[in-house]
């Protein structure tokens, strides 16, 4: 079995340093690679090895696929973990890294590619017996086609583009007269933002939640889930806070969806870390899309069940069988994650600069993955996310006041972050019963002008 030594981060931010954290707890080197904007991050700091792959630019640096194989070649690397975001759901990446004999910490190529086309994901899913949304069967040729469909699955729709991400090339349609220009506008917004111009149709759902199971594979016809998510708390699409366990999930319906789920990639032969997303209306479950890579918010799902999931992506990598039989995995408690942004709390507008002044705050059951220093400079090029808090309590309530507590512990100056936000949201009772949708915060920044 191949045993990893040293270990390539092609990536940045608090998920650079949280693989670096893994893999020096397992006693394999690191290699940073970043862009001449992040040479004082934290993680370039810590890992063993840093090799500058660029400007600013993503495009010529986090991407630049050619510089970062030839860094994991000059600094001796045996293994490349791509994190989120970037360059770790582009298959070619992953098969190049192949090609290199390198271990490439993640799925297959050929997964990767399959659940990237969300066209083809769906299939998939629906292949292997998810349920799914209601829409069309594939990709959409034209309007009238689009409208012959409409009319069945009844509007409102949403047109959505083959190649989304980031909630981005998505229009609802609400009556036909408005279908022409709106499939038309999906069609060119998904053109200029991934460079495919094909689009297809699903059900607008009213008010769904938003619950994501994490899987592992091992590629060799095994694989468990970890339990869900909610990411409900939602800003265009984008996901602001999570928890584990949902508020609304019963153990009964953990246990049915998840065996679902899990073996729907035991049958797939899924090596690695996957999240299958759903959206849950009513009780019912429908299949979004698949992420077939570690996400942001798999802290909360590390806190109920006490695994480090970076570290059991290596050992799959190495070609380890996966530690724990389903039966094995248990989960305790509840936690929730913050996503803090540098960006005003209001009008969400970056706020990239100098961090003059900053204590994160501790205690029992409180990790904050940051690369965050005073002295640091966030810098514009990149997200804006700059920390994630995350607390653990034996109870929903309980890590609901420990959260209250961190919060205010948290100083951060120099740049204005969403902090405020998360603590308006904790004096929220619908937030506070756990009675929220994905439009839920939306309706609420819309009331607070
Ligand atoms: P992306 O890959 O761009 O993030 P997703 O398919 O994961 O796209 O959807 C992102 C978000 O968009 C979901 O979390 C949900 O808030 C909303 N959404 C997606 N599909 C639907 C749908 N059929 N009905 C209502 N909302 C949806």
């Amino acid at each position: 079995m191949p045993e990893i030594k040293k270990l390539l981060i092609a990536n940045r931010g608090e998920i650079a340093l949280r693989i670096h954290r893994a893999c020096h707890e397992m006693g394999i080197k690191t290699v940073a690679v970043h862009s001449t904007a992040d040479t004082d991050a934290m993680h370039v700091r810590l890992a063993d090895q840093a090799i500058c792959i660029g400007p600013p630019a993503a495009s010529e640096s986090y991407l630049n696929i050619a510089n970062i194989i030839s860094a994991a070649e000059i600094s001796g690397a045996d293994a490349i973990h791509p994190g989120y975001g970037f360059l770790s759901e582009n298959a070619k990446f992953a098969e190049i890294v192949e090609a290199h004999e390198l271990i490439f910490v993640g799925p297959k190529p050929e997964h990767i590619r399959i659940m990237g086309d969300k066209v083809e994901a769906k299939r998939t899913a629906g292949a292997l017996g998810l349920p799914l949304v209601p829409g069309s069967d594939g990709a959409l040729s034209d309007s009238t086609e689009a409208k012959r469909l409409a009319r069945d699955i009844g509007y409102p729709v949403l047109i959505k583009a083959a190649s989304g991400g980031g909630g981005r090339g998505m229009k609802v349609v609400q009556s036909e007269d408005q279908m022409d220009t709106l499939m038309s506008q999906a069609g060119s917004e998904a053109k200029a933002a991934f460079g495919d111009a094909t689009v297809y149709m699903e059900k607008y759902l009213g008010n769904p939640r938003h619950i994501e199971f994490q899987i592992f594979g091992d590629g060799e016809g095994n694989a468990i889930h970890l339990g869900e998510r909610d990411c409900s708390l939602q800003r265009r699409h984008q996901k602001v806070l999570e928890e584990a366990p949902s508020p609304v999930i019963t153990d009964e319906e953990r246990e049915r969806m998840g065996g679902i789920v899990a073996r729907a990639m035991a049958d797939m032969g899924y090596r690695g870390a996957g999240t299958i997303e759903f959206l849950w209306e009513n009780g019912e479950f429908f299949f979004i899309e698949m992420n077939t890579r570690l996400q942001v918010e798999h802290p909360v799902t590390e806190a109920i069940t006490g695994l480090d999931l970076v570290r059991e992506q290596i050992r799959i990598a190495e070609g380890h069988p996966l530690t724990l039989r389903q039966e094995d995995v248990t989960f305790r408690g509840h936690a929730i994650e913050c996503r803090i942004n540098a960006e005003d709390p209001r009008t969400f507008a970056p706020s990239p600069g100098l961090v003059k002044l900053y204590h994160a705050p501790g205690g029992m059951n409180v990790r904050v993955d940051s690369g965050l220093y005073a002295g640091y400079r966030v810098p514009p090029y990149y997200d804006s996310m700059i920390a994630k808090l995350i607390v653990y309590g034996t109870t929903r309530q309980g890590a609901l006041r420990r959260l209250r507590r961190a919060l205010e512990e948290f100083v951060i100056e120099g740049v204005t972050t969403t902090i405020p936000l998360h603590q308006a949201l904790l004096d929220e009772p619908e937030f506070q019963e756990g009675q929220y949708t994905i439009k839920w915060l939306e309706e609420w920044l819309a009331r607070q002008d």
